[in-house]
């Protein structure tokens, strides 16, 4: 690929779908697609690392918002964003363009529109006879997830301004055509 002067950040998982919850796996023809799209626009890609794996790692169970989103959780999410926000500033610096974040929507870490939430989502589940009733509790909710929103108070905080969007794992289709459109309209 031809050195374009554009970066994308993406969701570690976009990209190897190993990392995600085991059970779950949806990306099969949006990889090819988005990485060609991306290579045939000489936009470089920055994959963000996955906070899930790094702290619980692969025989975690799916977890919601609600259990992510205190200090331990989000001290950690600084620290694995740390080089790549110290990164953004060195391509910003060297004219080159960030076109922008595309994270996980539902993800309780890297959701951008969406993330899941339950108040219900813990404790010993043998002890629970009802565990159809705290499936039921979660819900998604119009919000980031943790691990975005703490990768957007950094690039506050460093006079970053970018976009983010997030694939939808439900409809890839059009999600595909909704993040080539944010592509083209973020791309210089
Ligand atoms: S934490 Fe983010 S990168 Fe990791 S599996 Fe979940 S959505 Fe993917």
């Amino acid at each position: 690929m031809q050195r374009g002067k554009k970066i994308i950040l993406l969701s570690h998982c976009i990209l190897n779908v190993n990392a995600k919850v085991e059970g779950f796996e949806p990306y099969e023809s949006l990889v090819k697609e988005l990485t060609d799209y991306l290579y045939e626009n000489k936009v470089g890609i920055i994959q963000l690392p996955c906070p899930e794996m790094a702290i619980y790692g692969i025989k975690r169970w799916g977890h919601v918002k609600d259990q992510f989103n205190y200090s331990f959780f989000k001290k950690s999410c600084e620290i694995f964003l740390e080089s790549t926000v110290n990164q953004l500033e060195s391509y910003l610096d060297a004219g080159y363009h960030i076109v922008g974040c595309i994270g996980v929507d539902g993800s309780p870490s890297c959701g951008v529109n969406l993330t899941c939430k339950s108040s219900e989502w813990k404790g010993e589940m043998s002890m629970k006879p009802e565990l159809s009733s705290i499936l039921a509790d979660v819900r998604m909710v119009k919000e980031k997830g943790v691990f975005m929103e703490v990768l957007e108070k950094m690039l506050i905080e460093n006079n970053i301004n970018i976009p983010f969007i997030g694939i939808n794992e439900e409809n890839f289709k059009e999600s595909l055509f909704e993040i080539r459109e944010f592509i083209v309209n973020n791309s210089k």
